[in-house]
């Protein structure tokens, strides 16, 4: 997740056949919506009598929100998933109860052991900034994943097949690509706008986690944060965390990450 928290707002979509609520047609009825809080992309799958929400927001009201914009394009009984256990992708579940959330297994562990600590972070970032979120998010009721992942499943959406993949370690341990038709949901392995977030990220296996999803790419690539983007930008940033990882080995004198991305990177080897 980026480092920091903007304020809120409509969701700013971009690219794509614009639609209600927000959400942008990428593919047949799979949709993004893409917040100005944090930048951040939700996906939604619809099929025949049934959808998929990809991942739900900062905390109970912004999940809410996203529910309700889910119910402007279909009326089908949703199903959730989790990309990973950072809490603005996950905060929201409890809006969507008593739906099944899929994660990574390791991603339900995390959250687990994380989610006090992210909170209390979160909150102490959004107090500091003045914003009324913070009530929201420090009184949120943390929904764990309860359908869990290993490697791959693959889920029938009203007749359509939704891929849960987890291609290695990167951004987490426990991050899951969502792939229908020929859309990728990558979660935050790919992130436009700002560089790959690091906080509890594994540099140095990063890079071959993201050359595994290159070799699904077929069509969009949905990153986590900011516009859609192709398997040109993906080949990009994975070339920039296989440089990071050179450099945090020893193996070049690279110079493509500033400063406070190479600090916050060493800190977590
Ligand atoms: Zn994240």
């Amino acid at each position: 997740m980026p480092a920091a928290a903007s304020s809120a707002g409509e969701p700013d979509a971009s690219g794509g056949s614009p639609v209600t609520a927000g959400w942008v047609e990428v593919g047949d009825r799979v949709f993004v919506r893409r917040h100005r809080e944090l930048d951040l992309n939700c996906g939604l799958v619809v099929g025949e009598g049934a959808c998929l929400v990809i991942d739900t927001r900062s905390h109970l009201g912004e999940g809410r929100a996203l529910a309700e914009a889910v119910r402007t394009v279909t009326p089908h009984p949703w199903t959730v998933v989790n990309t990973h256990a950072h809490h603005d992708h996950c905060f929201g579940n409890a809006a969507f109860r008593p739906a099944p959330i899929w994660a990574h297994r390791d991603c339900a562990v995390e959250l687990d052991a994380t989610a006090e600590q992210q909170r209390a972070s979160v909150v102490a970032d959004l107090l500091a900034a003045g914003d009324p979120d913070a009530e929201l998010v420090a009184t949120t009721p943390v929904e764990l994943p309860d359908h869990l992942v290993g490697d791959r499943v693959v889920l029938d959406v009203g007749g359509r097949a939704v891929s849960l993949r987890h291609l290695g370690r990167g951004h987490t341990g426990a991050d899951l690509v969502v792939g229908v038709d020929d859309v990728l949901f990558a979660g935050d392995l790919v992130e436009e706008g700002a560089p790959p977030a690091m906080d509890d990220a594994y540099p140095l296996e990063w890079a071959d986690t993201v050359t595994a999803l290159l070799g699904l790419v077929r069509g969009p690539v949905v990153p986590g944060h900011g516009a859609v983007v192709d398997a040109a930008f993906v080949a990009a940033q994975r070339d920039d965390l296989a440089a990071l990882a050179d450099w945090l080995t020893g193996r070049s004198a690279g110079l493509a990450f500033d400063e406070p991305t190479r600090r916050t990177a060493r800190t977590r080897l």
